[in-house]
């Protein structure tokens, strides 16, 4: 529920650099501050000075009044990273500048972005958008004998569902966590023989303590298929987390990625914590199953290099999977009146031979095209050949 005012406060956040359009040079700065990947402060003021060069060298062909904007913009983005900007727990950052009216802004993002920098009349905002759309939604649950809370992670955030599910609280009493099997009890024997050796129990609190959890079950998926998510995390006691585990239908059992230590009743910066690093897991992941996708469909022949034959993979509808290199910059292209093929500037279709119509920004066309029938990521140019000339694709064979 909460999660639906960060996201929307980043994309009014969007939407309001939409409309800033005017005949100035606006400069756009990504830039990778995550401590994992860049641990000290030298460690991303270096990546800016890298950044700033590369903008003044593709500036170079540029008229002189937008060398002397950008000089300006990036002198000023330099100074407010080294005096003004405090890392703390942001892991990317996006600057907006414009030297002619000194306007500024900066989003402070909780997930890794890769460093870019590009310059135009307005903001560049493709990266910022895609990481929008693409940030996995987790899921969290947290149970033990009595109690359930429900939580979700996105983009780097916690959120807790006000709904909580209390059980029948059989042992409030007790100190430590209920002892119950993660395997399905076949026999009505089982309280016995879950017990320690010398601790009475009660076989009614046992049969409390399991319905209790079946309950939990189903009142999370019931939850989860009114509040889709990409993953799952559980928490809790390992006994109870294990049958919660073991009572969910395969659908979201098949989405757990992760399980916490963590007590229920922990406050929020503990679960925080806990929760992010295996979201960090799991992006780490995902990086390198991209890499390795790239690298296999590059083995098998159905990987696509250059930013022409994908474009016409593209207009095949072929891409599985669109990657865009950060030093690949906004361009003109063009697409077909009739059969929608995007491609470079070109007059005439080369698929049906209708006329075209230009396009500001082919490879902002191509982002969206991609993301309708497929996926679509950034990726730093390094992983790119050279070759790939900032554009690569994964087609189905
Ligand atoms: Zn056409």
């Amino acid at each position: 529920m909460t999660a639906t005012i960060v996201r929307s406060r980043l994309e009014r956040e969007i939407g309001d650099l939409h409309h800033v359009h005017d005949t100035s040079i606006v400069t756009t700065c990504y830039l990778d501050v995550d401590g994992g990947h860049r641990p000290r402060r030298a460690d991303y003021l270096q990546a800016f000075k890298v950044l700033a060069q590369s903008a003044r060298e593709s500036a170079e062909v540029e008229e002189p009044v937008v060398r002397t904007a950008l000089d300006g913009t990036v002198a000023m983005l330099g100074r407010w990273l080294e005096e003004q900007f405090e890392r703390s727990r942001t892991r990317g950052l996006v600057m907006l500048a414009c030297s002619r009216d000194s306007w500024f802004r900066a989003i402070e993002l909780p997930v890794r972005i890769e460093d870019q920098i590009v310059f135009g009349h307005g903001p560049h905002l493709l990266q910022l958008e895609l990481l929008l759309a693409r940030a996995p939604r987790f899921g969290v649950a947290l149970v033990d004998h009595e109690k359930m809370r429900l939580f979700e992670y996105h983009l780097g955030e916690l959120f807790e569902h006000p709904a909580q599910f209390e059980g029948p609280a059989p042992h409030r009493d007790r100190q430590r966590a209920w002892n119950v099997s993660s395997s399905p009890s076949g026999t009505g024997d089982a309280a016995a023989r879950w017990a320690p050796a010398g601790t009475h129990v009660d076989r009614r609190e046992v049969a409390l303590a399991e319905r209790h959890l079946a309950r939990c079950a189903a009142a999370l998926a019931s939850h989860l298929d009114a509040h889709p998510i990409d993953h799952l995390v559980l928490g809790g006691p390992t006994p109870e987390r294990e049958r919660l585990e073991g009572d969910l239908p395969d659908r979201y059992r098949s989405r757990v990625v992760g399980r916490v230590g963590v007590r229920v009743g922990a406050p929020i910066d503990e679960i925080q914590t806990a929760v992010a690093a295996i979201a960090l897991e799991v992006e780490k992941r995902a990086d390198d199953a991209m890499l390795s996708d790239l690298a296999t469909a590059s083995g098998e022949g159905v990987a696509i290099l250059g930013l022409r034959p994908v474009l016409a993979a593209l207009s095949e509808g072929r891409v599985k999977m669109l990657l865009i290199s950060t030093e690949l910059q906004s361009r003109p292209g063009a697409l077909c009146t009739s059969c929608r093929a995007l491609s470079v500037p070109e007059a005439i279709c080369a698929f049906c031979g209708a006329p075209t119509t230009p396009v500001d920004d082919i490879v902002e066309a191509a982002v969206e095209r991609a993301t309708h029938g497929g996926s679509c990521r950034f990726v730093r140019g390094e992983y790119l050949d050279v070759a790939a000339g900032g554009a690569a694709a994964i087609v189905r064979d």
